[in-house]
């Protein structure tokens, strides 16, 4: 029997996932109405619309992993940008920008029916500047007859357009052998790669919190060690600071020192940011304006940070302007609304003044530990044992159940699996967590634990 859906299976996968680095990503970009979306869905192989968007839900998620011909990659779907505010073109720019920038390789496609539009045209400028490899992928091509408005493309000046019935599949797969030819082998900055090199930061929390000036005040006004140029790295956009006596690598740093010029409709935006940064990111610090109320949006930005299993680090920012009655608000605002990651590091800052910037690098390296740490399984089933022999499991039904052993399946961050004579009661898997946290010292870290029932 298994437990909140867990299945024998994961144990492997998470053994497979720990310590795997990210995938390199393929971005699909072009206007509405291309086809984008029924491709990126031909590309995963299944039907179904990529999370169909409702007005006003912010959709997060951007990238899916794929394979095609025994490769693994991830898809990045720009579907879904809000052009009814920000105007089409900005929102087709805005989306071939961010591509651009977090991607390794980019489809543009084109609708070949209609033939390139102005901002069609515009799109291109924006992905020749940027240099990295494009595919184009000629749309709606369902038939030989087609063919001919495919060659048309020719004249967007990328190359050869790959005529494709994203619909029907005709063509996706020529295409496709031509896009992972674009995509680097990996990712040139894999988990691999980073061991002993610098740790990758995210700095992330929404608009206005401080991140650009903080930024700044760790890198001392722009006394940047590397500003890395493009083309050398997976992104153009990372920086190389220096903190307490090592370096750092900030990622995603563009999207903070760029101001997103868009007003309106930049929510999604730095959202996508968000989730590329983190994709990158070892440990996430989310930085929070604490003269403000803990917000709706900040409470998402710690959930992307939990979720995609990374370090996290929480800067409470603008602690200059906090007054007596302030802070005793704020406080109450944590206990309430980030009552799930008691666990997170914290840390009260000011990037205006400087203050207690000496604690964040203490704080990262805390958590980063926490997130590394593996327990040895003897270790982990003496600990397991007491467990059961002072706090059992309440009887139910004239049952106990007992925790019979466990192993640490993966680290980054730890996963654990216990294997258990029966269903673990919530109460119990909350109990058993927080001890593990204390026994083992997961200061900064996610965990997961996942029960497997002998019968
Ligand atoms: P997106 O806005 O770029 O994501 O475009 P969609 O994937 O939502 O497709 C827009 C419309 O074009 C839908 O009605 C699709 O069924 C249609 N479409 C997409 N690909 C093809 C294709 O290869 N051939 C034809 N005939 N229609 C297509
Ligand atoms: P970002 O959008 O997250 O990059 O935020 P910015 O760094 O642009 O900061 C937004 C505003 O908050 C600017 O006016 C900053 O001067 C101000 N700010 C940032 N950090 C602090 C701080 O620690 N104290 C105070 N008082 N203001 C700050």
């Amino acid at each position: 029997a298994t437990q909140e859906g867990f299945d024998p299976e994961e144990v492997g996968s998470d053994i497979a996932a720990a310590g795997h680095g990210p995938l390199p990503v393929l971005a699909v970009v072009g206007r509405p109405n291309v086809g984008k979306s029924t491709l990126v869905n031909r590309i995963l192989g299944r039907r179904e619309a990529v999370v169909e968007d409702r007005p006003g839900v912010t959709r997060d998620r951007v990238n899916y992993e794929a394979e095609w011909a025994g490769r693994r990659f991830k898809v990045m779907d720009t579907g879904g940008w809000e052009q009814d505010v920000l105007g089409l073109d900005a929102a087709v720019a805005a989306q071939a920008e961010f591509a651009m920038e977090t991607a390794d390789a980019v489809v543009f496609v084109v609708d070949s029916t209609v033939g390139a539009t102005d901002t069609d045209e515009a799109v291109v400028k924006l992905l020749r500047r940027a240099g990295k490899p494009v595919v184009l992928c000629a749309n709606k091509v369902d038939g030989p007859a087609a063919e001919a408005d495919a060659a048309a493309l020719w004249s967007l000046g990328l190359g050869e357009p790959h005529p494709v019935s994203a619909l029907h599949g005709r063509g996706t797969g020529d295409m496709l052998d031509a896009a992972l030819n674009a995509l680097p082998e990996a990712p040139a900055q894999t988990f691999g790669i980073a061991v002993g090199g610098p740790r990758r930061v995210a700095l992330i929390g929404r608009p206005n919190v401080g991140k650009s000036s903080l930024l700044n005040k760790v890198a001392g006004e722009d006394r940047v060690v590397v500003n890395e140029k493009a083309g050398t790295t997976r992104d153009p956009v990372d920086e190389l600071i220096e903190l307490g006596g090592k370096t750092w690598k900030f990622v995603d740093t563009a999207g903070i020192r760029r101001r997103v010029h868009l007003q309106e409709g930049a929510d999604y935006y730095a959202s996508l940011r968000t989730a590329a940064a983190l994709e990158k990111a070892e440990v996430a610090v989310v930085l929070i304006d604490a003269s403000e109320s803990i917000s709706v949006q900040d409470q998402r930005i710690i959930t992307m940070a939990v979720e995609a299993g990374r370090a996290l680090v929480i800067a409470y920012n603008k602690w200059d302007t906090l007054d007596e009655e302030r802070r005793y608000y704020l406080e109450r605002e944590i206990e309430r609304d980030l009552v799930q990651i008691p666990w997170a590091q914290r840390v009260n800052v000011s990037a205006r003044t400087g203050r207690h910037m000496e604690r964040l690098v203490p704080a990262i390296e805390t958590a980063i530990a926490g997130w590394e740490t593996r327990v040895p399984t003897g270790r982990l089933n003496a600990f397991l044992g007491e467990i059961v022999a002072s706090h059992p499991h309440p009887v139910r039904g004239g049952k106990q159940p007992r925790i019979l052993f466990g192993t640490q399946a993966g680290t980054k961050p730890p996963r654990f699996v216990l294997f258990a004579s029966g269903f673990l009661e919530a109460g119990y898997r909350r109990f058993v967590e927080r001890r593990l946290r204390e026994e083992f010292s997961f200061a900064g870290t996610p965990i997961h634990i996942s029960v497997r029932v002998r019968e």
